[in-house]
This record gives C-alpha cells, structure tokens and sequence, in this order.
C-alpha cells in the first residue's frame, strides 16, 4: 500500500503512517500553563546539569546518593504500582490507606495530579497511536523527520498543548472518590514534600545546612528530573524502539525496551502491558524484571492487595505473536 498524500480527514481513515488529521491546526496551551509545566519540566532537568557540574572531579556525598535512591524508589513506586496499575487499570484492589498513600506517593514525583494522569493514561489506551492519543510519537506521521518530531511530542511536548483530557469522560470514579479528590488538590504541596524532605533529610543527617543543599540537589531535583524521563521514555521509547512479543490493537505498536525496565520498575515491558493492560505484571515472559509487580506480590501477602489480576498462563500464549502480522512488519521506528 503506498502512503496517502492527502491528509487524512477523519479519525476511522487513519492508515497508521500519515500525520493525524488536525495535527497542524493543534493549538499551544495557553501561557500560564506553558510557564507552569516548562517549570515542572525544566528546572530539575536544568539541575540535573548543574549536580553534574558541581559533583565533576568531587563525587557525590553517599549520603545524598542514598538519599535520592530511596526518594526515586519510594516516588517511582508510587506512580507505577499506585498511579498506574491501581488507579488507573483496576489491576489489584488495595486497602483504603494503602490507596492514598500510593498516590501521595506518586504525586510526588511532579508528574501532574492523580485524577488527571490516570485521565490522560486511559485516554492513551483508548486510543493508542492513533488520532485521540495524547502522547503518540506515531502523531506526525512516520517518515524519519516526522518520526523525530514525534518522539519529542511524546516525550515532552504533548504537555504544552492544548489538548486537555476530560477527568469527568475518563476517571469518573476518582472524581467521586473523597480521598482521591484531596490528594489531587494537595498535588502543589506534595510537590513542596517532595522537595523538602530531602533537604531536612539532609540537613539533619550532615548536620551542616551545606548538606542540606546538595540532598535537595540530588535527592530533590535530580531525583525527579530522573524519574520524569524514564517515565516519559515509555511513552516515547516504548512505543518506538524495542520488540514486540505480543498482539496488540490495531495501530497500537508499543514495545518492550529491557534496558529501561529496572529503573521504570517494569513500565518499560509496555508491548506487554498494552497487549494486557489489566496485568499487575508488565513482564509477560521469564525473566523480565519487574519490581513493581514484586510489590504487588509483598502486598497481596501482607493481605493489603486483593484481586490481583495475575496473568493468565493460556492467556498470555493466546496473546503470544507467531505470524507476521501489519504490525509486526512495521519498521519498529528509528
Ligand atoms: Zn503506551
Ligand atoms: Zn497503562
């Protein structure tokens, strides 16, 4: 099939290879939330430098390294086992507290507010790669420039456009949930947390406020920045580099990336998850690394998880890929 050089008009016309139709039309967000999201966006990535340049020739306090490790694991945790796999795909029922502290957790990794990730993130499943998606590198089209272009969107630039998710159409039943309603609104202070508790943490482990400094450094700022990208590197990365094991839905081509799957605590086997997006474990085969799945698993031991949806073993097969299918064909991107 040759590629269409007409712009598709409608979404039910898409062929997987051109631009989504309205994409040039696609208006930037507005300025209050263009300054708000490059704060987010930019100030620990800017850190992240800055810590490289201070720590050159010096090293980092162990302290500090600690520090950032636990933060990373506690906040990354949050945002995969709490934001994702509970609160947006229903993959395990947990005790009422369990619930808020995974999202208190997961809020604090400035990602956005609980209600409006899961929003977004079921609005990327419902429409994966294809027009709708918020955050398909597949947007503008898959030639090479427009694959470049496509990653950046997915990465990052999808935040600065004007295409909000409904929370009211996609997480209806976080909205009417109390306790989730609070820890959205906390989302600010939770930040403020996020970046507070490393610099008392440090403070008072160093006893000088100099210590202080650097743990907000790198147990702060270069701790989220870290975890930002990783997470976002699923939803470029995995959707364009990587194998893909399993059938998905049409046009749907995320991938499996191994190296990404320790630091993402298992996101990164998102071929996997999109073919099982119920799944507590990402990591469909043996030996696919996943945390976070560990987690669930300690959980449901400690009887603080129920109806955890363990995969399948007929299932999974079932899913496994064998012909060579449109999808499979498609050059897996870059
Ligand atoms: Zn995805
Ligand atoms: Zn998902």
């Amino acid at each position: 099939m040759t590629v269409s050089e007409q712009p598709v008009r409608r979404r039910e016309d898409y062929d997987g290879v051109s631009p989504f139709p309205g994409t040039v039309e696609h208006a930037p967000a507005g300025r209050a939330q263009r300054w708000l999201t490059g704060t987010i966006v930019v100030v620990p990535f800017v850190a992240l430098g800055l810590g490289v340049w201070l720590a050159w020739g010096h090293g980092v306090a162990l302290t500090d390294l600690l520090l950032a490790a636990v933060f990373y694991v506690v906040t990354g945790l949050g945002t995969t086992v709490g934001f994702h796999r509970l609160l947006t795909h229903g993959s395990f029922t947990a005790r009422p507290w369990l619930r808020v502290v995974l999202a208190v957790a997961g809020s604090m990794s400035f990602q956005g507010n609980v209600i409006d990730w899961v929003a977004t993130h079921r609005r990327h499943h419902a429409f994966t790669d294809r027009p709708g998606d918020p955050h398909s590198p597949y947007r503008y089209g898959t030639s090479l420039y427009g694959q470049l272009r496509g990653l950046a969107h997915a990465h990052l630039g999808w935040m600065f456009t004007d295409d909000p998710t409904p929370a009211s159409r996609y997480a209806p039943d976080l909205l009417a949930d109390p306790a989730m309603v609070r820890v959205a609104r906390a989302f600010p202070a939770l930040c403020a947390v996020s970046l507070g508790l490393p610099f008392l943490a440090g403070w008072a482990i160093s006893g000088s406020l100099f210590g202080g400094i650097t743990a907000f450094l790198w147990a702060g700022l270069v701790r989220v920045a870290l975890l930002q990208h990783v997470t976002w590197s699923v939803n470029s990365l995995c959707h364009v580099v990587g194998s893909r094991p399993f059938t998905t839905r049409r046009h749907d081509r995320s991938t499996n990336l191994w190296p990404l799957a320790l630091l993402s605590f298992g996101e990164s086997w998102h071929n996997g998850h999109h073919s099982e997006p119920t799944c507590a474990r990402h990591g469909l085969d043996r030996y696919q690394i996943d945390p976070a799945a560990g987690l669930i698993r300690i959980f449901e031991r400690l009887g603080w998880a129920t109806d955890v949806r363990w995969a399948d073993h007929d299932r999974i097969e079932g899913r496994r890929r064998t012909d060579a299918s449109p999808e499979a064909r498609a050059p897996a991107g870059l």
